[in-house]
């Protein structure tokens, strides 16, 4: 097994000076070196083979068991020095102060074919940031995680990826819905990887120390390795980074709501630098088309991190970076100014993104009330969100408005809820669909297939992972194999896996893991 280990960001960036494992405050540094817990037994439960090949891995290297301790973090390759990163974070909207990978430490930096790989292990042990917590991570939650990233990758959403799964062979105590219910759960390890595990509390929580130098070293070493086109640094480029920071979030939120992704915890200490999505926690997909939905039930009364509230939770992020950036650019207009552009470009890129849904290629005047009405009609009962967008490319403009109900009827989860008034709507947004069809000038058939490319056939629906965890914990690894695969060609249609194309089972409508989860992982 041979890795090309540079190892940037531990080499150029301040270490902590402290080197035992204990929990403490760290300042005037960005991470605190820590070695993972070697007391495991592992057993390899998934490797990426796509990401092996990223790495310059081989299908042989994953089979041995040097690979196996490498990435479980039994054994530390020579010449790395694995380390946890430390940041702060506005959780739920009240800045939290300093967090850092409580279970997360990274192995190495690794470049192939012109790639930074930071690799990282989840649930390897504890780290100076584990506060009250253990540093591990239980099998479900790794799941999720492994088989969510993987998907959204080939869903062409910019995210984190995931090289392997592997058991630890040890116990984990959980509560799972915080209920006085602890149970022991299987122990699990993820490696995931990613050009750069930096979030926006990596830069706070050196401006809520008051820490402008190490902040500075810090930006500067971001825009350099992460943002290169932008060198060399200067006042003007902090703020084209931050610019740029704002764009790739914007972009990454607008992916989220094409696929009907629900994050979950979108905390300051859960967005990537880089605009990629991180950290999968109690995320959801949505079911019915709902902008009030959230996955979390820790966020269950204010429901902060709802589906429709994405985009401003994005905004409101930007700002804290804005305010830990403030303290190099020492002027607010500018700064402001950018958040100012990207509330007018979320809703240039949201109309265009649900007109590329609708098919729609050139825009027109109507687009806007054409998108809004369809909005409104979806939340009337519950609708399929991504059965409903992928039967929608077979109307077509010559069709009447009844048979465009019939085409996107197995989306409703209670048909017979659509008459009277809510069919009325239903058909005058046919009607209305109709029209605007006939401005386009592309075949139906080319449209049609445009729209498959962004409108997914297969999403990791929340029961489909739960099935695949249920098996997995009685040691049946069979269905995360098939979901894996099957999500690595989402907008393909593939008779094989028909049976995934369907709404969701009603067992599953208000089930813990399903429709219900919680932080705990
Ligand atoms: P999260 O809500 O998963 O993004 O985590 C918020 C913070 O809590 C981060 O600093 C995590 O590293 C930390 N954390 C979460 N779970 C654990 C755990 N089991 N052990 C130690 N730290 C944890
Ligand atoms: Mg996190």
């Amino acid at each position: 097994m041979k890795l090309n280990i540079v190892d940037k960001f531990r080499k150029q960036l301040p270490a902590d000076p402290v080197l035992e494992n204990i929990r403490r405050q760290v300042s005037g540094a960005c991470f605190s070196y820590v070695t993972p817990n070697a007391e495991i037994s592992p057993k390899l439960l998934h490797v990426s083979p796509e990401l092996l090949s990223n790495l310059g891995l081989t299908q042989e290297d994953a089979k041995t068991e040097a690979f196996l301790n490498f990435v479980t973090g039994k054994h530390v390759l020579k010449d790395t020095k694995p380390y946890a990163m430390c940041y702060g974070g506005h959780q739920f909207g009240n800045w939290a102060g300093q967090l850092g990978d409580g279970r997360a430490i990274n192995l190495c930096e690794v470049e192939h074919d012109a790639k930074n790989w930071a690799l990282q292990l989840k649930g390897a042990g504890e780290t100076p940031y584990s506060r009250s917590a253990d540093g591990l991570a239980v099998l479900r939650s790794s799941i999720r995680e492994y088989l969510c990233s993987e998907a959204m990758y080939h869903l062409g959403v910019p995210t984190t990826r995931a090289l392997s799964i592997a058991l630890s062979g040890n116990e984990v105590l959980r509560d799972v819905m915080y209920n006085g219910n602890a149970a022991y759960e299987k122990g699990a390890i993820v490696c995931r990887a990613a050009a750069s595990f930096l979030r926006f509390g990596n830069y706070q929580i050196l401006a809520a120390q008051g820490d402008v130098t190490t902040l500075k070293t810090l930006v500067d070493y971001t825009i350099t390795n992460h943002f290169s086109h932008l060198a060399p640094t200067s006042k003007q480029t902090y703020l084209t980074f931050f610019e740029a920071v704002a764009k790739r979030t914007l972009k990454m939120i607008i992916h989220w709501q094409r696929v009907g992704f629900v994050h979950g915890v979108m905390n300051t200490d859960n967005m990537s630098i880089l605009g990629l999505t991180i950290d999968y926690g109690p995320y959801g997909w949505l079911e019915g088309y709902d902008n009030g939905w959230t996955p979390n039930t820790t966020d269950n009364a204010h429901k902060r991190y709802r589906y429709g509230n994405q985009g401003n939770i994005g905004l409101w992020n930007l700002l804290q970076l804005a305010n830990a950036l403030y303290l190099l650019i020492e002027e607010p207009e500018p700064l402001e100014a950018i958040l100012m552009a990207y509330k007018t470009n979320y809703d240039t890129a949201h109309l265009e993104m649900m007109c590329s849904k609708l098919g729609l290629a050139n825009r027109q005047n109507e687009d806007e009330d054409l998108v809004k009405n369809l909005e409104e009609v979806l939340h009337l009962t519950e609708t399929d969100m991504t059965l409903f967008f992928r039967n929608l490319s077979h109307f077509k403009k010559e069709m009447l408005e009844v048979e465009g109900l019939k085409i996107i009827k197995e989306a409703f989860y209670n048909e017979k809820d659509v008459v009277d008034t809510i069919k009325t709507r239903w058909l005058e947004w046919f009607k209305a669909y109709k029209i605007r069809l006939a401005k386009e000038t592309q075949t139906h058939d080319v449209r049609a297939r445009e729209m498959n490319l962004v409108n997914p056939k297969y999403v990791l629906r929340n029961y489909m992972a739960q099935l695949a965890i249920e098996d997995a914990e009685h040691n049946n690894y069979k269905l995360l194999d098939e979901l894996y695969t099957m999500l690595k060609t989402p907008y393909s249609d593939n008779p094989k896996y028909e049976k995934w194309y369907a709404k969701r089972p009603e067992w599953a409508r208000h089930k813990v893991g399903c429709s219900m989860l919680s932080c705990s992982s």
